[in-house]
């Protein structure tokens, strides 16, 4: 069993921006999918990358428009290893799901790592590259799964 508290800073000030229902993120990640790209929007005020890529900087805000390819390896974040469905029946074959940071993005992309044969031994920090489907068809289930390397 492990005991670990982790404290995730972050801001979720609605009060100086009008809001609006950003497809244009979600529609613009599918694209690149498709062409086996991660894309993003980076805000030309402070630098930050977006991953799906926003239509407003979260810190300056401001609409952005630049559009961005980032790498496809990064680095593991929080994961976490499901050991039992939803009814707390151990599963067969134990699995983790992930947030992972790649290079050259500011925020997080989530997904399922494979590429380990004991979860114990998984860290945060451990390198991961992206995973694709063998066809991709501008979806998210084009982006397969996240490997350790
Ligand atoms: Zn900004």
């Amino acid at each position: 069993m492990i005991h670990e508290t982790k404290i995730i800073e972050g801001t979720w000030d609605l009060t100086t921006y009008q809001w609006k229902i950003e497809s244009d993120a979600l529609d613009l990640f599918v694209k690149g999918l498709k062409d086996k790209k991660i894309l993003g929007r980076k805000c030309h005020k402070c630098g930050t990358v977006y991953v799906p890529g926003t239509t407003y900087c979260r810190k300056c805000f401001i609409d952005i428009d630049q559009i961005v390819e980032v790498d496809q390896e990064g680095v593991l974040d929080a994961f976490t290893v499901n050991l039992a469905d939803v009814k707390g029946t151990l599963v067969e074959h134990p699995y983790i799901t992930c947030t992972v940071k790649l290079k050259g993005s500011d925020s997080f992309l989530m997904g399922i790592l494979e590429g380990w044969t004991d979860w114990r031994s998984v860290k945060e920090g451990m390198k991961v590259k992206v995973v694709w489907k063998d066809i991709t068809q501008g979806a998210l289930a084009d982006l397969s799964h996240f490997q350790l390397i």
